[in-house]
């Protein structure tokens, strides 16, 4: 029974969207982005089904359409490169579905409680569009599917109460364990603040990722990084070789010119950014003379001076230390024309006394905002 659940199959849709309507007394969303993946327990989002809708925003509805993008999934309306006939979406994702029929049947499609609004208004518009039955497409809760998988496999776990996993199924999927984890985002989502957090394929990997942490072990299925949970799980993804060739890469671009809307907006002390950015960024020749100028660091590891053991010639290597360290913080001064830094007064015989300290601290702060004394 566990072999043939580790490879069952489930469809999962998420729905990003641009405005909603009521039509009829329903509510009915305008997608702008949505992703079907087929999961299993076995090879984790086996294949996936994603588009960006670019249709025409109808009049009335832009400027909603435009804050929604804007404070979620930052899709612009009518972007282009994406999908704009509805009906063509449909045959593009009944052709997706329908390898995965089972009698006829297209499979069972999930989404999270939250999202199942969204879902229906896809599937009913596509269905439209190409003059389809959307009878053919049957939604179900996620988390109805966390509790049927929960009440056979938590058994094989001790770390889980059987009696709460109507509360884990509630809460599992809201925790931010893989909100921030890059790398399955569309290929718009890549480039975009906060795209693995808002990108429709990117929720449907973590989906993925939550089931697999649930239910993996009591299957037996091996934990694969990059399948089963994300690859920072992988012991090798950081070593010290990833690590430098990361930084090898790492290049300091331009800042990127502002637009002129952005231009246009002035902050509190009504400086707008670009005149910031001119003003206080480093010239081309600044930054050279400053990279010529600059002296490679010198480490001193002073532990090996504090030894007691010291033979004569450590001796002398403490003077020189002493020396170079001397050189190097007046190099830096000099170099910073700076005053040096004064050694801190511990002595307590001297300016203002403990009591008088205790004093001024006791005193009740005046003002607005204290609603205590
Ligand atoms: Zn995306």
């Amino acid at each position: 029974m566990c072999l043939f659940l580790t490879e069952l199959k489930f469809c999962f849709v998420h729905v990003n969207w641009f405005f909603s309507m009521i039509v009829n007394n329903t509510l009915e969303y305008f997608p702008a982005e949505y992703t079907f993946g087929v999961f299993s327990l076995k090879n984790g989002i086996e294949d996936v089904h994603h588009t960006i809708v670019s249709a025409k925003i109808p009049l009335g509805y832009r400027r909603e359409a435009l804050e929604i993008s804007q404070n979620s999934h930052k899709i612009p309306i009518e972007y282009e490169g994406g999908e704009t006939d509805f009906a063509v979406m449909y045959g593009k994702l009944a052709n997706f579905l329908e390898s995965r029929k089972i009698v006829d049947q297209y499979p069972y499609l999930y989404t999270r409680k939250a999202f199942i609004r969204e879902a229906q208004s896809l599937i009913a518009r596509l269905c439209n569009a190409a003059q389809q039955d959307k009878e053919q497409f049957k939604i179900y809760e996620l988390e109805s599917l966390f509790v049927h998988l929960a009440n056979e496999l938590f058994k094989k776990r001790k770390d889980r109460n059987m009696d709460l996993i109507p509360v884990y199924a509630h809460k599992i999927f809201e925790n931010y364990t893989y909100r921030f984890d890059k790398g399955f985002e569309c290929h718009f989502h890549k480039y975009v603040d906060g795209g693995p957090e808002y990108c429709s394929k990117s929720v449907l990997q973590q989906w993925a990722w939550t089931l697999c942490d649930e239910f993996c072990t009591p299957l037996n299925v091996e934990m694969q990084p990059g399948i089963h949970q994300p690859n920072r799980f992988d012991r090798n993804y950081f070593d010290e070789r990833s690590l430098m060739s990361m930084m090898n890469k790492l290049q300091v671009r331009n800042v990127p010119q502002a637009t002129p809307e952005t231009d246009g907006v002035l902050s509190i002390t009504g400086v707008s950014e670009q005149h910031r950015w001119n003003r206080s960024s480093r010239t081309y020749q600044e930054e050279m003379r400053r990279r010529n100028e600059s002296k490679p660091i010198q480490v001193i590891d002073y532990s090996q001076f504090q030894d007691g053991t010291n033979t004569s010639n450590d001796k002398s290597s403490i003077t020189k230390a002493g020396q170079s360290t001397k050189t190097l913080i007046e190099e830096r001064t000099e170099y910073l024309n700076e005053k040096p830094l004064r050694p801190p007064n511990i002595d307590r015989g001297r300016g203002v006394s403990n009591r008088s300290r205790t004093f001024q601290s006791r005193k009740a702060p005046l003002g607005k905002g204290q609603g205590h004394t």
